[in-house]
């Protein structure tokens, strides 16, 4: 589960990770309060005005609206509001979200850590994943901060470190001085910096998590280290033990269809292809999507139905599947194993019933226990659909369909 910047940064700097400071607003109003209440608290008279959205590269990013970027600098209190209301309810769209962009909710109103000083402040990169091929927690790290590490790593990849940690030993403290040392830091910025690693390791284990990335770590002028922006990514696996976390969930960033499919118990991901499908199992759900693609179509959504798969199911498949506007034809794929292939066909005439006129055409495959009877039920039903027995059928149906 993805989480927004500032709750982000609320995980941190409860594990003692120096961040930068900063509160979320939802108004221009509010936002306005939130630099009076932050000058108080931090003395900055220069602020952040940060969108915040579940995509990155919000800096660079626009918002469709207003033109403004999704982070700008707020040199004085005046200034606060009119930049925040630039950016609340625009839609910014960032090299991450897609050219539809997302709906900015919320702005975290930050202290200015850039101030000027007698050395210039350094960004880094730091980022602690779980590496499943060595099973092990990896921590990245590199000089080339703020900037996009993607091309750091494609193009300079000696410029990233990396060391493993054996989640079952954890964090030794050599680990974290040599990764601080590589970063080139000494004195107080590499005492601060070996702190910085240790409580944001603490953080990563604490929380659960299966990513945090920290782009830009700054080091500010005055040798202190912090974290400037943060991306986490919490384990859905994990939620059940962290009620607090759970809560942070934000449904407005998520796919709508995908919100209302888990809602019916399906396991569902949208895609950008044209051939819908719904299938049992997850294995199969995969097979199917690599056979709609060999015959020309791409999948418009992985879709589980799971192994009691019954009407009501069937029905609630539909109707998400034919809310995406992309769908041209579906491919219903179900083996018959614990489900009977004429209980689901039952299921898919009555959802077909009762969802009213269905315009695309479907491709029913069933097989297995009872696979002849829910042929039956199917071909009898004087419904539009094409019965098909085996994949490659189904394949040759779909780009007959879509032809
Ligand atoms: P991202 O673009 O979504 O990754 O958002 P970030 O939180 O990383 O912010 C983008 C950029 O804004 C950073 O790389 C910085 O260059 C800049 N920025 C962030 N905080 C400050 C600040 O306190 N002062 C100044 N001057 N720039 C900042
Ligand atoms: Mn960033």
């Amino acid at each position: 589960m993805n989480i927004h910047e500032y709750q982000a940064k609320g995980i941190l700097k409860s594990y003692g990770v120096t961040i930068q400071e900063g509160i979320v607003a939802d108004t221009p109003e509010r936002a306005l309060e939130a630099a009076r209440t932050l000058n108080a608290d931090t003395g900055t008279s220069w602020y952040v005005v940060k969108a915040q959205i579940h995509a990155g590269g919000r800096g660079k990013g626009k918002v469709r609206e207003t033109d403004s970027n999704g982070v700008v600098l707020a040199k004085s209190l005046n200034e606060v509001a009119p930049k925040a209301e630039k950016i609340l309810g625009g839609t910014l769209v960032t090299h991450q979200t897609g050219p539809e962009g997302k709906k900015v909710n919320k702005v975290l109103i930050a202290q200015d850590v850039y101030y000027p000083g007698e050395s210039e402040p350094k960004e880094y990169y730091m980022s602690i994943l779980l590496d499943r091929a060595k099973a092990s927690n990896v921590i990245m790290a590199s000089t080339e901060g703020g900037m996009d590490i993607e091309e750091v790593a494609a193009h300079t990849p000696e410029k990233i470190i990396k060391e493993w940690i054996d989640p079952s030993v954890g964090l030794q403290p050599f680990q974290a001085r040599k990764v601080a040392f590589k970063l080139g830091l000494e004195g107080n910025a590499l005492k601060e910096m070996v702190k910085f690693i240790h409580s944001l390791y603490n953080a990563f284990i604490g929380s659960d998590s299966t990513m945090f990335e920290i782009n830009p770590v700054l080091k500010t002028s005055d040798n202190k280290i912090l974290a400037v922006d943060a991306k986490v990514n919490l384990d859905d696996n994990a939620l059940f033990r962290h009620k607090d976390l759970a809560e942070l969930r934000d449904i407005s960033e998520e796919d709508p269809l995908e919100v209302e499919a888990g809602v019916a118990g399906l396991n569902y991901v949208k895609l950008d292809g044209n051939v819908g499908c719904m299938v049992n199992g997850a294995g199969l759900a995969m097979a199917t999507m690599d056979i709609i693609k060999l015959s020309g179509g791409e999948p418009a959504n992985f879709l589980d139905v799971g192994g009691g798969a019954n009407a009501k199911t069937v029905e609630a498949g539909f109707r998400i599947i034919l809310k995406d506007p992309n769908v041209k034809a579906i491919l219903i794929n179900i083996f018959g194993g614990i489900v009977r292939c004429d209980r689901v066909a039952t299921g898919v005439v009555e959802a077909y019933k009762n969802i009213g006129e269905i315009k695309v055409p479907i491709i029913v495959r069933l097989q297995g226990t009872n696979a002849e009877e829910g042929a039956k039920i199917i071909a009898e039903s004087g419904l539009k659909v094409f019965p098909a027995i085996v994949l490659k059928d189904a394949a040759l149906k779909v780009k007959e369909v879509l032809a």
